[in-house]
């Protein structure tokens, strides 16, 4: 075969190559967590990524482990999904950079007030804010007072949906806080509030539901206790197949009441832990002992699957992990 021939021929099959893989890859939402330290699951790590087969990518509770608007983790973020107000969600202070300070004790000595972490990636990335309760109106003024479109900031309150970038966003309740620091005011005003130990009233903290475009439907349950609706609505009307479940203790569900959740109230084919409040991992293997350990011996009817900062896992429309777990 002429030298011509041959490279066209070899071309060709590898475009043919990736067109056979494309329609099997496609269908998959890929979930990145991004945190402390790179292949573990460290104390302050409540960020993952969320990326539509249709390449709408979505980010879930920035925390302080996305080390600010500049990591290059980041890529581009369609989305930001803050579950409730506290620092370790919306992001207070964050990481120098990925991987600063161990998993055990992070650098988490860069400040973002009064803005925020996600406020200032929404700036950065130009990205909707999607948030439910009375959070829409903080984020809509933050984005304004900055330079940004205040009309970037979308509510999606109980019982309704809005449809961005192809992935349907749904609200859902969480048993929990939801008091705005008075650092994230400022001023004289702030500084009266933090006098007086009061917190901004931003309405109740939230949970989400997401549907993506492959059909996938995925609980995020933000910090919350043991609910109803984790029945009756989450499993019973959304159906949700993925769950990202708090196993922290002390201020969420531990691993006890989380797994009580997961087994008999929600019931998906596989849930994501989050929020551990430990180090979870060590060698990217569950430690032994661990809170971590105790939610993934605790779950009985679907597949546990633990955050590794940077792996990607991949879910079909099922559920089920079809790659990276
Ligand atoms: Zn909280």
């Amino acid at each position: 075969m002429p030298r011509p021939t041959r490279i066209a021929t070899l071309a060709a099959l590898a475009v043919l190559g990736t067109m056979a893989a494309l329609p099997v890859l496609a269908q998959n939402v890929k979930v990145t967590p991004l945190g402390g330290i790179d292949g573990e699951f460290c104390p302050q790590d409540r960020a993952l990524i969320f990326e539509d087969p249709n390449g709408t990518r979505l980010l879930y509770d920035p925390g302080r482990t996305v080390a600010g608007a500049k990591d290059p983790r980041l890529g581009k973020i369609d989305v930001i999904l803050v579950s409730h107000m506290h620092g370790d969600h919306l992001g207070n202070a964050h990481n120098k950079e990925p991987n600063s300070g161990s998993c055990a004790m992070p650098d988490m000595s860069v400040s973002a007030l009064p803005n925020s972490v996600a406020v200032n990636i929404a700036l950065e990335k130009k990205s909707k804010i999607v948030t439910g309760s009375e959070m829409p109106p903080f984020f809509a003024a933050k984005l304004k007072a900055n330079g940004g479109d205040p009309a970037n900031s979308i509510l999606a309150r109980f019982g309704g949906s809005v449809t961005v970038g192809g992935v349907r966003i749904a609200t859902v309740t969480a048993m929990h806080s939801n008091g705005l620091d008075p650092d994230y005011i400022g001023g004289d005003l702030g500084k009266a509030m933090k006098d007086a130990g009061i917190a901004g009233d931003v309405g109740l903290a939230t949970g989400y539901v997401l549907r993506f475009s492959n059909g996938l439907v995925t609980y995020l349950s933000g910090d919350t206790g043991i609910t109803a609706d984790q029945d009756l609505v989450i499993n019973k009307h959304y159906r949700a197949k993925l769950a990202v479940m708090n196993i922290g203790d002390g201020f969420t569900t531990g691993p006890a009441e989380a797994s009580y959740v997961i087994n008999e109230l929600v019931k998906p084919v596989s849930v994501i832990a989050s929020h551990a409040n430990e180090v979870g991992t060590v060698g990217g293997k569950v430690r032994a002992g661990s809170k971590t350990e105790a939610f993934v011996k605790a779950v009985t009817g679907a597949a546990v699957h633990v955050p590794l900062s940077g792996k990607t896992m991949e879910f079909d429309a099922s559920g089920k992990c079809a790659a990276g777990c």
